[in-house]
């Protein structure tokens, strides 16, 4: 099996903010200073020789630098580096003509520092995957007496794919700090066969895939439950922008995100284990504009949920060789996948798609799943598709999303009946 190895950035919370902050602060500080010498030091010696100094040339002038030593070495060869791009780059645009380019100002308000990203390469950091921890190098001038490190606790998303990291970057950002883990991923270049798979996705149930000869649906209560709660919980929040409100809204966050990597994950490995090579998915542009939607509050989750869904799918499916294709799915709620009549005024009652013309009964979701697989299939479309069985439509598999384990699985199981 043929691989490629991409590179990825995943982002975490830090858990144990209170202990590392104050540390965080004095590197993220520190890497502002360095920033700060370093663009003076290119002034001096473009005015003295005329020119720009390469990268090379201004590590080895800074190396013995005092600012130098408060970041681990690495650490402070990024931040030169990433300046002498800067000045390349603006050097760039002013060959080019463009005279409103600025060359990369000095970090400062006033007299303070902002807080700059940190980045740790491999001598910078080690990670610990298992308890989902990193110790973050300080600088020679940072070490209080014993402790030459900070110990990190990050949350992150459910995947399970923080691992081969080449870089840590710790990122300040909204008024917290967050780490950026950049890792290196194998991906399949085979697909896992030619078959196709259409996702539609909706309300009530989040999401409905069609296989052809099998459909299964992912209902989307957890993900309502849970914004009904935090609804009801923020409203209890005198301050918006108090503590409380911030929390809960990091809180929702995760638990968005939490659903949405359980269902993308557990579909991406039924279509592996279908020999699925196409995912197609409708793109929302007919939902968007206002086509089936109840309360406006629906379509702002499900207009944020719909993006990062189907970014996550995309990259999930690319892990194993899968692609994804996202069609216009106008009018798949309203034609029938097994004759293809087209019929506003098709019934659907309690979910239910019945054809008045060929008597099919489908589940509407998977119906419209099945009509998005078939934007790819054009030869099965109307006439092959008279010959296939089509009592998978009326009979989905359910499966649930189960807070209990954070997976998605049958729903017998979720419920604990036979
Ligand atoms: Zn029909």
């Amino acid at each position: 099996m043929a691989n490629r190895t991409v590179t990825r950035t995943h982002v975490a919370s830090i858990r144990n903010p209170r202990q590392v902050r104050d540390d965080l602060d004095s590197l993220g500080f520190a890497a502002s200073k360095l920033w700060n010498v370093a663009r003076w030091t290119v002034e001096r010696i473009w005015s003295e020789t005329g020119r720009i100094p390469s990268h090379a040339e201004l590590a080895s002038y800074l190396k013995s630098h005092e600012r130098y030593a408060d970041l681990n070495a690495q650490s402070s060869q990024r931040v030169i580096q990433e300046l002498a791009e800067a000045f390349k780059s603006w050097y760039g645009h002013r060959q080019n003509g463009n005279e409103n380019a600025n060359p990369p100002a000095y970090r400062k308000h006033g007299d303070q520092h902002p807080r700059s990203t940190v980045t740790f390469k491999q001598d910078g950091f080690k990670h610990d995957p298992e308890n989902g921890r990193v110790r973050l190098s300080k600088g020679r001038n940072l070490k209080d007496g014993w402790s030459d490190f900070l110990l990190c606790e990050y949350a992150a998303d459910p995947d399970g794919t923080i691992e081969n990291v080449q870089q840590v970057r710790a990122v300040y950002e909204r008024g917290e700090w967050r780490l950026h883990f950049v890792c290196r991923h194998e991906v399949q270049t085979d697909s896992p066969g030619d078959e196709v798979a259409g996702i539609d996705l909706g309300i009530s149930n989040f999401a409905a895939v069609s296989f052809g000869d099998e459909t299964v649906l992912y209902p989307g209560g957890a993900l309502k439950e849970d914004e009904y709660w935090f609804q009801k919980q923020r409203a209890k929040c005198d301050d918006a922008d108090s503590a409380e409100a911030d929390r809960l809204n990091r809180k929702r966050a995760a638990r968005r995100s939490h659903f949405l990597h359980a269902v993308s994950k557990d579909i991406v490995e039924r279509c592996a284990e279908c020999s699925v090579g196409t995912i197609v998915v409708g793109d929302l542009a007919g939902i968007r504009d206002g086509e089936d939607w109840g309360d406006s509050g629906n379509l702002d989750l499900h207009g944020w949920a719909f993006d990062r869904f189907t970014s996550m799918l995309e990259y999930k499916a690319e892990e194993d060789g899968i692609e994804v294709e996202q069609v216009d799915e106008r009018g798949t709620s309203k034609t029938c996948s097994a004759c293809g009549t087209v019929d506003g005024s098709q019934r659907v009652e309690r979910g239910l798609y019945v054809c008045e013309s060929c008597g099919l009964v489908a589940n509407a979701d998977c119906n419209g799943a099945e009509n998005i697989r078939q934007k790819v299939l054009p030869n099965l479309a109307t006439d092959g598709g008279r010959d296939r069985d089509n009592g998978c439509m009326a009979q989905p598999a359910v499966r649930l999303f189960d807070k209990s384990t954070g997976r998605v699985s049958p729903q017998e199981q979720v419920d604990g009946k036979p």
